[in-house]
């Protein structure tokens, strides 16, 4: 273990995730996660060298504050308070404010705050997570690294909507992409693997997990993305329904739903549950479809046939593209999945190595393609070590 520990922590309104993670070797110390904050069945779990503990948590107490008094115990009790440099937060939505990873500050922490117009439900839980760890930890430098900063390069062709300049104005309506994290990593990866310069490389980056989203990749920048103003645009997702025509809002509110009820059926119902009628899961369903579900198989056909689509629309901002980077956890293990999205795209000479592809999985990265085929790899995605290093750069 080295001397470059940092805490990643992931607040959410009623969780909390945190990674002590090595900055240098990627190695997670100790991890853990805290859920159902603020209600009386709170609880927390975490690992040490393997071994996992869990503990119920003091009815009506402050969870966020309880929880990390119980990562200060875990750091001294190993010992690794002197090797601990800093604090890393994942915050979801730092607008155009936040390009890149930033040191907190009280003007930081206000800013964050604000942005929870654009982020009601995650900022605020970053801002209760970030003021415990203040707390919790007033030594240490703490650094905010934004899901959206990776972004911030998209040129404006690419990030505004065809609507009236005057809600961008008012009210900041734009493209801003999330899993910037995720992107930017599996994209430097990928650099690695080719032996070129990031700033020299272009790929398509896909995100697939429970949310879903690609990025393209352009001399080591974001020039486009599939998620938009919130994390439901563009893939149909485990339960978001992604790009859908916006008249259907107004649809099925002049069929009585509510603003609520729309957004439920959008964000918790559809997507490839709402569409197999049998779950998100995506190891689940192609299981079942394997059996003849129909549902299943469609939802899978689905999914495949769009992943495919955004994938030839992003060689349009690449002049070049030298690879295709498969990640999360649909895109990390799920082979058929795979497979299906190169069959969708033979117009453009792509064929999975079915060897090559069954190698590549349970965090085995590689090259997935014959070949003839122009190249597509998988990459496993590693949002907590980009936190870790961003945060022990500014450390
Ligand atoms: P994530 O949100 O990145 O954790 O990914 C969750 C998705 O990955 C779910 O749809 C899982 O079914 C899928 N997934 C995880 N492990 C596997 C696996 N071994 N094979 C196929 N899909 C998997």
């Amino acid at each position: 273990m080295s001397d470059a520990l940092v805490l990643v922590i992931n607040s959410g309104s009623s969780s909390l995730k945190f990674a002590l993670m090595d900055a240098q070797t990627g190695d997670a110390v100790i991890s853990g996660a805290g859920e159902c904050f603020g209600r009386d069945d709170a609880r927390m779990s975490w690992k040490v060298d393997g071994e996992k503990t869990e503990k119920t948590l003091s009815a009506g107490s402050n969870h966020h504050q309880e929880a990390m008094d119980i990562i200060v115990g875990l750091i001294e009790s190993n010992q690794l308070s002197d090797k601990l440099q800093a604090v890393g937060h994942r915050v979801v939505h730092g607008g155009e404010t936040f390009s890149q990873a930033t040191l907190i500050d009280d003007a930081v922490l206000g800013q964050i705050d604000a942005l929870k117009a654009l982020a009601p439900l995650h900022n605020p839980a970053h801002v209760v997570g970030i003021k415990a760890a203040r707390q919790a930890f007033p030594s240490l430098p703490q650094v905010a690294v934004f899901d959206t900063a990776f972004h911030q390069t998209m040129p404006e062709k690419a990030y505004h909507y065809a609507i009236s300049r005057q809600l961008y104005n008012d009210y900041g309506i734009r493209r801003y992409g999330f899993h910037g994290t995720s992107h930017y990593f599996v994209s430097r990866e990928a650099a690695k693997w080719l032996n070129q310069a990031p700033e020299q490389t272009n790929v398509i980056t896909v995100h697939l997990g429970n949310g879903a989203s690609l990025c393209a990749v352009k001399d080591g920048q974001s020039v486009d993305t599939s998620m938009g103003f919130t994390p439901l645009a563009g893939l149909m997702m485990g339960t978001r329904c992604g790009d859908i025509d916006p008249s259907i809002l107004e649809f099925l509110s002049k069929k009585g739903l509510s603003t609520d009820e729309i957004h439920h059926e959008l964000i918790d119902k559809a997507g490839l549950l709402g569409v197999s009628e049998l779950t998100n899961d995506c190891r689940g369903l192609v299981d079942a479809a394997e059996q003849g579900h129909k549902g299943a198989q469609l939802a899978l056909e689905m999914f495949a046939y769009r992943v495919a689509k955004y994938i030839a629309s992003y060689m349009v901002p690449l002049s070049r593209l030298d690879a295709i980077v498969f990640t999360g956890g649909i895109g990390e293990n799920s082979l058929p999945v795979r497979e299906m999205i190169l069959k969708e795209l033979a117009i453009f000479g792509y064929q999975a190595d079915a060897e090559a592809n069954a190698a590549a999985r349970f965090g085995a990265a590689g090259q997935i393609t014959t070949q003839a085929s122009p190249l597509a790899l998988v990459i496993p995605t590693n949002e907590e070590l980009v936190i870790a290093q961003q945060a022990m750069a500014m450390a």
